[in-house]
């Protein structure tokens, strides 16, 4: 068993690696060969039968072929004896002659020359010639004799022919002994001219190789041979050739050497001799004829398992080679389609095994992955029933499943909760009946034929009112889906109660009208500048910009959209009309790209705020003259000096001039001293009117350096009361600053007015003022610093408030303008101090640009505390 066992992969391995052309070869050889040693065996046996059947039956043939010429040449000698014995020359030979009846006759012999009565018919037909010719009475007895060679008549015949080889009516043939020679005689009738019978006429021919050769003319016996044969002793009565068949030869002794067919003869049956008619064929000639056929079986038989051989190795080697190219593609699909690594089929082997091979792994592989492929989709028709399951129960919408006769088959906990009924209660109603309203009911079927129409297309959907048990109407959305399964139709209705969505679409209506009803200007406006809404107050608007909705806005207010857009940061802009001023919002809704505009009529506000700025001027203005009353009195005192330095000089001039004394020099001299007295009064009196003047509130670029030098000069008279020198800490560059000159005077006069009035609480060396200015961080600063005894900290919130003040006569309003001065130019007012050491009052102001105009310079500032002097 083990060794069959191991014989079998081994066998295998061995036939795997062979290629089919070579087993194709090999197989065909093999089985070409053994079909034809086969078929060479069964063949031949049957060829020699159907040979050995058909030999005898052309054996017989031929026998019976010789037989029927044999007999055909006796009938010859007969019809020959007939015409002698009914020739017109024997019965005029007959017609005198008159026989005795006598029993003893002798009869008349004709010998070496032919009677006259005997035509010589037998070598004009080609027959044997007779050996005696024999003319007889009615009874039988020889009259005549004609001896044609030199055979004696028989002695059975020479007086008296038996009766039983004569008959009168018809010609008598037998073949008849006659000793040890064999002899044909044939008679007939002979009558004489008058038609009476005279007797007959026998002629006798022997039977010997001649007679039988003659009888088969005309065939070719080849080797054959025929004889007569003595049927009781088998032996040979005449032969075809009696050299080497001689007659009296026993048939026994040819059986070796021919094959002998014998017939007997019917026709000569009378004959005292039982004989037969033998056909001999030579066993040699047969068996050489078999050979031959035999032979040319066999070379058949060759051609065809060559021919077999070839047809069948070329069939393989091209069902192996279509099998290769089918392997590789296979090979290759493997590889590419189904992954199949390297299935090992590139090599070189028997195909057939290969492919079965592969077929095998294939299989395997197919069945793996249709087991695979049933697991999955079982999993996933699980995780799908589920999925729906959970579909079904968690979905915000009601669900319900109809047949095609619109009967309720499936409906979901959100369908319970919209209806407010059971499912088990909704199973089987008629849905149009129970769940829509009359009304709606038309709708419903359009919905459904539309669903069906538009299958592939997301369906029938729309807006119905559905009905609840209770009778409640309610607005839902449906969404009608077909399912087609092959002999069943189902619809699934997806229903959305949309009554809060109605709700939130009236509010939004609602709100919406919110922009039309608006009195403010709204407006929207495209990327590109469209108007697309335009609310009706927006109309003083598109007036002013010449357009309407629709068109696009004017150049410059496109700029500002696309800014706006750009920044994504509402913008605000002012436009001024002539009788109106609106504030228009630009608020940018970036993702959407359009910009709103939210205009608002702000004329009231302006005015307001221009009144407002008036009252401003007009209480600094009034709060100057408050401070004038001090500051005029030292002024007046300043006065007082060039005043009196002019009368002094005119008097002293006039006094010269008077007593003659004076030269021409020194009178210039003095008159320039007055020039030069009268122009600083004037100085004076100036400044005091720049400070008293009412003027507009005006805006201008300035140098705060230069603005701090000014104050300082309007305060001297004041500091020089108080006994103290004010210091002055300057930026050392220009500090440009657009301000109201006059207003920024104002507040720098109240800070050091302020000082100078603290530092007349402290003994008079510990009085110091000092005023700083910088630049830092885009700001202009001025600190107005004294040594003062401070102010308490609690104070020092409420010192900005209007009317805050602890001085006699004070009217608490100067820190309160300060601060309303300084943030109108968007600066920062505030103090700092350290109660019993003095304060600081901090003043910030934006800085402009430098290019702007600057107003008038000043002399070059120290940059280092000096003392105010007079200029
Ligand atoms: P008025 O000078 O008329 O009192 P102000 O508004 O100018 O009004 O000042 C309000 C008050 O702030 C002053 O009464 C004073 O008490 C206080 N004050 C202002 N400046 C100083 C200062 N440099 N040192 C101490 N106190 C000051």
């Amino acid at each position: 068993m083990w060794v069959r066992i191991a014989i079998k992969p081994f066998l295998f391995r061995l036939l795997r690696r062979v290629p089919m052309p070579w087993i194709a070869i090999i197989v065909g050889l093999v089985a070409g060969l053994g079909v034809w040693g086969i078929l060479d065996q069964v063949q031949s046996q049957q060829v020699d039968k159907i040979f050995g059947q058909e030999l005898q039956v052309r054996l017989d043939l031929r026998a019976r072929e010789s037989l029927i010429r044999f007999d055909r040449y006796l009938s010859n000698h007969a019809a020959t004896t007939r015409l002698l014995a009914n020739h017109r020359r024997l019965s005029e030979y007959l017609e005198p002659l008159f026989w005795s009846e006598d029993e003893a006759v002798t009869p008349v012999v004709y010998k070496d020359f032919r009677p006259n009565w005997l035509p010589d018919f037998f070598d004009r037909d080609a027959l044997t010639p007779p050996s005696q010719v024999l003319l007889t009475d009615p009874q039988g007895r020889v009259r005549e004799i004609f001896q044609a060679g030199e055979d004696p008549v028989p002695p059975e015949l020479a007086t008296q022919v038996p009766a039983s080889f004569l008959d009168s009516r018809e010609v008598r043939s037998v073949i008849e002994r006659f000793g040890e020679r064999l002899s044909l005689l044939t008679s007939d009738a002979v009558e004489d001219a008058g038609g009476y019978n005279m007797g007959y006429l026998v002629v006798l021919v022997p039977v010997n190789d001649a007679f039988l050769a003659a009888s088969q003319r005309g065939l070719d016996v080849g080797r054959a041979a025929v004889a007569l044969i003595d049927s009781d002793d088998q032996h040979i009565l005449a032969s075809i050739d009696s050299r080497t068949m001689p007659p009296g030869s026993s048939l026994a002794d040819w059986n070796a050497i021919y094959v002998i067919t014998s017939q007997s003869l019917p026709e000569y049956e009378g004959s005292d001799s039982n004989l037969l008619f033998a056909t001999f064929v030579p066993h040699a000639s047969v068996e050489k004829m078999s050979r031959h056929v035999r032979i040319f079986e066999r070379r058949q038989r060759f051609i065809a398992a060559a021919v077999f051989i070839v047809v069948f190795t070329a069939v393989i080697y091209l069902v192996s080679s279509r099998l290769n190219k089918v392997l590789k593609r296979m090979t290759r699909f493997s590889q590419r389609a189904l992954g199949i690594a390297e299935p090992g089929f590139h090599r070189d082997g028997n195909q057939l095994l290969l492919l079965e091979e592969w077929i095998q792994h294939f299989t395997q592989l197919v069945l793996t992955a249709r087991e695979e492929m049933s697991r999955k989709h079982q999993a996933e028709m699980r995780e799908s029933e589920a999925l729906k399951a959970a579909m079904m129960e968690a979905s915000l919408d009601a669900i319900v499943t109809l047949d095609h006769g619109g009967r309720v088959i499936e409906f979901n906990p959100a369908a319970e909760r919209l209806f407010g009924l059971e499912r088990q209660e909704a199973l089987g109603a008629v849905f149009a009946e129970h769940f829509l309203p009359d009304v709606t009911r038309a709708a419903f079927k359009r919905l459904l034929d539309r669903s069906q129409h538009l299958h592939r297309e997301p369906l029938g959907r729309g807006e119905l009112l559905a009905l609840r048990p209770d009778g409640s109407e309610i607005p839902v959305e449906i969404s009608i889906v077909l399912i087609e399964l092959e002999d069943e139709r189902f619809y699934t209705l997806y229903i959305h109660n949309i009554s809060s969505r109605k709700r939130a679409e009236q509010e939004i209506k609602n709100l919406a009208r919110f922009a039309s009803e608006s009195p403010n200007p709204i407006l929207r406006v495209t990327a590109e500048g469209l108007i697309v809404y335009a609310n009706n107050a927006s109309r003083p608007l598109l007036l002013a910009w010449e357009a309407e909705a629709g068109d696009r806005l004017p150049e410059d207010w496109r700029s500002e959209v696309a800014r706006a857009l750009e920044t994504g940061q509402p913008l605000e802009q002012e436009l001024d009309l002539p009788d109106q001023v609106y504030s228009l919002l630009f608020a940018p809704i970036r993702d959407l790209g359009y910009v709103n505009i939210y205009a608002r009529d702000i004329t009231a506000v302006r005015r307001a705020e221009q009144e407002s700025r008036q009252h401003q001027a007009e209480l600094v203005h009034v709060c100057r003259l408050s401070t004038m009353g001090e500051v005029a009195t030292g002024m007046a005192h300043e006065l007082n000096q060039p005043l009196s330095a002019i009368v002094n000089y005119a008097n002293g001039c006039s006094r010269r001039l008077q007593s003659g004394l004076g030269q021409t020099d020194e009178l210039i001299g003095a008159m320039r001293q007055i020039a030069a007295q009268a122009q600083r009064a004037g100085e004076i009196i100036r400044r005091l009117r720049a400070l008293v003047g009412k003027q507009p509130p005006l805006r201008a670029q300035t140098d705060l350096n230069h603005l701090v030098r000014e104050v300082c000069s309007f305060l001297e008279f004041e500091t020089n009361r108080v006994g103290v020198q004010i210091e002055l800490a300057l930026a050392p560059e220009d500090i440009p600053v657009r301000v109201d000159l006059v207003q920024i005077e104002q507040v720098l006069l109240n800070l050091a007015g302020n000082a100078l009035d603290a530092l007349e609480e402290r003994p008079e060396d510990q009085r110091h003022l000092c005023i700083r200015t910088t630049t830092d961080n885009g700001e202009a600063r001025v600190v107005v610093e004294d040594s003062g005894p401070g102010i308490a900290s609690e104070r020092i919130l409420s010192l900005f408030d209007a009317f805050v003040t602890t001085k006699e006569g004070g009217m608490g309003m100067g820190l309160a303008i300060s601060q309303t001065i300084i943030e109108n130019h968007e600066g920062r007012i505030w103090a700092e101090s350290v109660l019993g050491q003095g304060s600081s009052f901090h003043v910030t102001l934006p800085l402009s640009a430098p290019n702007e105009e600057v107003g008038e310079p000043d002399e070059t500032p120290d940059a280092s505390c000096c003392p105010l002097t007079d200029h």
